[in-house]
């Protein structure tokens, strides 16, 4: 249900990235991963209606520009989402037909039980009746009405199970939506959703919004290759996870980009943690799975922004990507704080 969709080899998944790379680049759209998972999706054939609507747009000579991207992305790649949360509604919907059932069952045999007992009770008052057999047909109710609950614990047994086994999947459902698949950090919903519920609360004032962006990543990208361009994402994303204290939540917000929110602390405290994240991964040194040695320095640019009254995550980010490219512009690994 909620399960990874993508079972490709390694191989055919870096085909698959190859070639989704190589089409996307050819679009209007900015590469970001919203485009890449409808090209992904589009050549690794998983998607048939996506890939028709794709091949309907690009036969006529269209293109895929952002709007139209981001619509497909909605109805082909997100509607899937949607899809297993439907599923798991109907599967408690059709248990809950079925306790519901097996309840009114029960209670007919109740009703059915009781009338009994009390004809027993009018033909003990009137001195009628052979006792022989009506303790017969009383016993025969007793066990029916002993069967009906059996059979009624067993399915609430069985719905009890079913229930814990749907909720599992929801909450795995729920923190896979929100997880970055390749980090394993959260994912950039995760941080909207971080950032709009601290945004709305007083505390804000005293936090801090941090943008890392890896520099000059191209690079690694062109001079080695994607795939281990996606192993040093994870090095990089391991390095900041490794700098941050319990609780804090870093998220994956772009290609090669990282944010993290203190939600107090002040602008003091969140200067010395984008400085120690600077510099641990300065210091680490990337190494090639296939022998291939070590990568010349990974580094990383800070944007810092203090969150102010009246910010929107809008205002908020662009704060700090205008610090962020302040860094970039003064000559990278660096930190700096928005004005
Ligand atoms: P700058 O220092 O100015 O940030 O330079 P840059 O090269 O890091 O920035 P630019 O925005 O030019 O390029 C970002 C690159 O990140 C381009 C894109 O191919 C790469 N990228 C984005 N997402 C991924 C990903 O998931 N995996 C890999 N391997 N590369 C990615
Ligand atoms: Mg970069
Ligand atoms: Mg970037």
């Amino acid at each position: 249900m909620a399960r990874n969709r993508y079972h490709e080899t390694p191989a055919r998944a870096a085909e698959c990235l190859r070639q989704a790379l190589s089409l996307m680049t050819r679009q209007p759209t900015r590469p970001h991963p919203l485009s890449y998972a409808v090209w992904y999706e589009h050549v690794s054939g998983h998607n048939a209606a996506l890939s028709a609507e794709i091949e309907r747009i690009t036969a006529g000579g269209g293109q895929l520009d952002e709007q139209e991207t981001e619509r497909l992305y909605r109805t082909h790649v997100l509607e899937l989402d949607m899809q297993a949360t439907q599923r798991v509604a109907a599967g408690f919907r059709s248990m809950l037909g079925e306790v519901v059932d097996s309840a009114r069952h029960a209670g007919q045999h109740a009703e059915q039980f009781e009338s009994a007992l009390e004809r027993w009770q009018q033909d003990l008052a009137n001195g009628a009746g052979q006792d022989a057999t009506r303790c017969e047909a009383m016993q025969a109710d007793t066990r029916g009405m002993r069967d009906a609950v059996a059979v009624l614990q067993t399915r609430l047994q069985a719905t009890r199970d079913e229930v814990d086994r749907l909720q599992r999947e929801l909450d795995h459902a729920r923190a896979e939506a929100l997880r970055d698949s390749l980090t394993g950090l959260a994912n950039r919903r995760a941080f909207d959703l971080q950032l709009a519920a601290c945004l709305d609360k007083p505390l804000a004032l005293h936090s801090s919004l941090l943008l890392i962006d890896i520099d000059h990543f191209k690079r690694v990208n062109d001079s080695h290759g994607h795939l281990f361009g996606d192993q040093v994402l994870k090095a990089v994303a391991q390095g900041i996870q490794s700098c941050v204290s319990l609780g804090q939540l870093v998220a994956r917000v772009g290609g090669e980009e990282f944010a993290i929110l203190l939600p107090q602390g002040g602008t003091t405290a969140a200067q010395l943690l984008a400085e120690k994240i600077r510099a641990t991964v300065a210091a680490s040194r990337i190494r090639r799975r296939d022998g291939g040695g070590t990568i010349g320095q990974v580094t990383v640019s800070v944007g810092l922004s203090a969150l102010r009254s009246g910010d929107t995550p809008d205002t908020a980010f662009e704060r700090a990507d205008r610090a962020l490219y302040a860094a970039k512009h003064a000559g990278r690994n660096r930190v700096t704080v928005a004005a």
